[in-house]
């Protein structure tokens, strides 16, 4: 191949690279970054330059920013591959330092040496979606099905009315550019119908879910891993909030084992008490989360602590109560619900003083496997 047509070649890799709907990051072995594509630039707020041999990890909120050269350090020594070759949802941080919500798809090939490349989809829009149906779904469980009426349909309007209105405006366009003379209008006419068309299908998917979300869902239970059920609840749980300088440390347990639960249920309680803890912490200085699993006495135990004020005098006594709130916007139903959750699980849900300050949420649930000594 002359140079020329290596330059080319480039050229053409890349246009497709840029081209990509979903954000595509190369990196060499020690993880620098070699490729950042135009979507990846839109997602995460920095330039091509301004990352450009720089460690992917910066990409990252804790833990994992802190865990990946590890990770990779692992793979080229072991080959056993965790993520490689398989879609996974993580959590992704912006120039900004927002997180993000993504699915993750790493492959590789060897250009002289390994190569990395990652394909980053941003599902922020996807995971809103699920919130918030998740949080109708929980206030439905509560207040009752007429009581809640309000907020259903208050969803439903707001997600339905986007894409509803994109597709009236793109078939007016399209209306007014078939008036126009030639070929060329009625193809642009048609592009435009097309758009209205995927438009009205995104609409018409938003009410799919929001059927599925409104059919009483039987809960079951079964074993499951307590741990993944936290990270995926701590994903949920970060999606739009205000994270700005939350220091995240997570340590689970690998020894934590199974619990017989319903995903959904216990994921509501985890995702109850981690937004709770990064509200509590929004006026103070020192934002640290801590998320925790373990085992003990036959019983599974998540831990979430946070350093803020710790529980307001006047809450003590009814926090576990429907309605107490301190928060001007607050309903005062997360910690009741999450409460006789608990309570049906045989477990227990218990707040206590963190040191210096702030406060630490437990749950304890009998371990799938284990004679609960209590
Ligand atoms: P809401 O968050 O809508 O107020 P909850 O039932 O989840 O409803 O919480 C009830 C109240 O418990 C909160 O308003 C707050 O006063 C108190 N609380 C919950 N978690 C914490 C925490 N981590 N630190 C301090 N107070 C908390």
């Amino acid at each position: 191949m002359t140079e020329k047509d290596a330059a080319e070649t480039e050229d053409f890799l890349r246009s497709i690279i840029n081209a990509s709907p979903v954000a595509v990051i190369t990196t060499n072995e020690r993880g620098e970054i070699l490729i950042f594509s135009r979507e990846a630039e839109a997602a995460f707020g920095y330039r091509e330059s301004e990352v450009l041999g720089k460690n992917v990890h910066v990409l990252m909120p804790e833990p994992d920013k802190s865990r990946h050269d590890g990770y990779m350090r692992r793979y080229l020594d072991t080959g056993e591959a965790r993520i490689i070759g398989r879609a996974r949802p993580v959590s992704a941080r912006r120039k900004s330092g927002e997180t993000f919500p993504a699915v993750l798809h790493i492959s590789e090939f060897t250009d002289g040496e390994r190569i990395f490349v990652g394909f980053v989809e941003d599902v922020t829009h996807q995971k809103a979606t699920e919130r918030r149906l998740e949080d109708t779904q929980l206030q439905l469980q509560h207040a009752g099905r007429i009581g809640a009426m309000g907020e259903i349909a208050t969803s439903i309007a707001h997600e339905l009315n986007q894409p509803l209105t994109a597709a009236a405006s793109l078939a007016g366009a399209a209306a007014l550019t078939m008036k126009k003379p030639g070929d060329q209008a009625r193809e642009d006419a048609l592009a435009l119908i097309d758009d209205a068309v995927s438009e009205i299908q995104r609409a018409s998917g938003v009410i799919r879910q929001m059927r599925n979300f409104l059919r009483n869902r039987e809960t079951t239970r079964h074993p499951q891993s307590v741990n993944r059920i936290v990270e995926e609840s701590c994903l949920i749980a970060l999606i739009g909030a205000e994270t700005d300088g939350v220091m995240i440390k997570s340590d689970l347990d690998n020894t934590t084992g199974d619990a017989n639960v319903d995903r959904i249920q216990l994921q509501q309680v985890v995702i109850n008490l981690i937004r709770n803890a990064i509200d509590a912490m929004q006026e103070t200085t020192v934002k640290d989360l801590s998320i925790s699993t373990r085992r003990q006495d036959g019983m599974v135990e998540i831990s979430i602590a946070d350093t803020g004020p710790g529980i307001h005098e006047d809450m003590k006594a009814r926090l576990f109560q429907p309605f107490a709130t301190t928060k001007e916007d607050g309903m005062g139903i997360g910690l009741s619900i999450s409460k006789s959750i608990i309570d049906s699980y045989d477990g227990e849900l218990f707040a206590r003083k963190n040191h210096p300050s702030g406060a630490i949420f437990t749950v304890r649930i009998p371990a799938a496997d284990g004679d609960a000594v209590r």
